[in-house]
């Protein structure tokens, strides 16, 4: 017999993330957020990974990124079902680099609460939530919707039309060795087969739920539904940019296949940006292999990768690549 379950409403579930608000130890921006998918559903607000809270005070800077984790990124790193055709109740607006950290873990519908339009942060950043925020989510294919609790009422935002699907030129490559152990030996072995699509790309292995060694691949790559190579200016002015990098993809694009990396046994080509690297210790990620550990896009992501080392929150070891 099957199991019946009454399915969950954006209206509870949105009530689920703004109790979840006082949880953020965040003194001025308190943020929630609640993901659900059937019957399960977890909510997460923003705030310090335990390890960065611990070692840190509030306002270290990590490289160029601060210490907190955005409560969109926390649900999907703590989501226990696979993210893939999930949908992501916020308090408020998402930032740009939430929506592409959304659309690679598979979320098809959004809900923001009504309220979060009017506060503080909604107004100094409404420029990056129409001009970059919300042209991701409608490239990956995710309903946008404005919710109000109170008069039970749903406002759509971004609607997709039936039957789009979204361009993924350069997806998370999956693949499964059925006849091997996890091992930092096997992660040798597949790294010097890859053939990236870009400088910057990483490895990490995985079990699937039947406990098949799973290996994912990840290049870094423009939002889902940008390709590489668009007339679309992807380095946008000022803070953000349309591009993810390879370790945010691996992070978020095993949460929506319901992968749990170990957290030892991930590669990057390069070491990763500081972003990547504060997600990474969210994601109980101890230790990294990387073929060139003195080359990072940036300064800030050898001076981030340097600190975190430094308080043996996450480890970077160096692995050579031979082809
Ligand atoms: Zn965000």
């Amino acid at each position: 017999m099957s199991q019946i379950f009454t399915p969950l409403s954006p209206f509870s579930t949105m009530q689920m993330a703004v109790d979840s608000v006082a949880t953020s130890a965040h003194p001025s921006n308190k943020i929630a957020a609640c993901i659900y998918k059937g019957p399960n559903s977890l909510a997460h607000a923003n705030g310090w990974p335990p390890a960065i809270a611990t070692n840190f005070p509030p306002d270290a800077r990590i490289g160029n990124s601060s210490g907190t984790v955005h409560a969109e990124v926390n649900c999907i790193l703590k989501a226990p079902f696979a993210t893939d055709g999930s949908s992501l109740c916020i308090t408020d607006p998402f930032c740009p680099n939430c929506a592409k950290n959304i659309a690679e873990a598979g979320i098809k519908h959004i809900y923001i609460d009504h309220k979060g339009f009017a506060k503080d942060f909604a107004q100094r950043r409404g420029d990056d939530f129409e001009n970059m925020s919300l042209r991701i989510a409608e490239r990956a294919g995710i309903n946008v919707t404005m919710v109000n609790r109170k008069e039970e009422t749903l406002t759509p935002i971004i609607t997709i039309k039936d039957g789009y699907v979204p361009r993924e030129d350069n997806p998370i490559k999956i693949k499964k060795f059925p006849d091997e152990i996890i091992s930092h030996a096997l992660l040798q072995k597949i790294i010097t087969k890859v053939e990236p699509r870009h400088e910057r790309w990483g490895v990490a292995l995985s079990r699937d739920s039947n406990g098949i060694t799973t290996a994912l691949i990840a290049s870094c790559h423009p939002a889902i539904g940008y390709s590489q190579n668009t007339q679309t200016p992807l380095n946008a002015e000022g803070k953000y940019n349309f591009w993810l990098e390879p370790l945010n993809r691996l992070l978020m694009g095993a949460k929506r296949f319901g992968l749990n990396i170990p957290p030892n046994l991930i590669f990057t080509s390069q070491i990763p940006t500081s972003r990547e690297l504060v997600n990474a210790v969210a994601a109980d990620i101890k230790e990294i292999y990387c073929a060139n550990p003195h080359t990072a896009r940036d300064a800030d992501s050898l001076a981030a990768a340097h600190l975190l080392s430094q308080r043996q929150i996450l480890e970077i070891k160096e692995l050579n690549i031979q082809h």
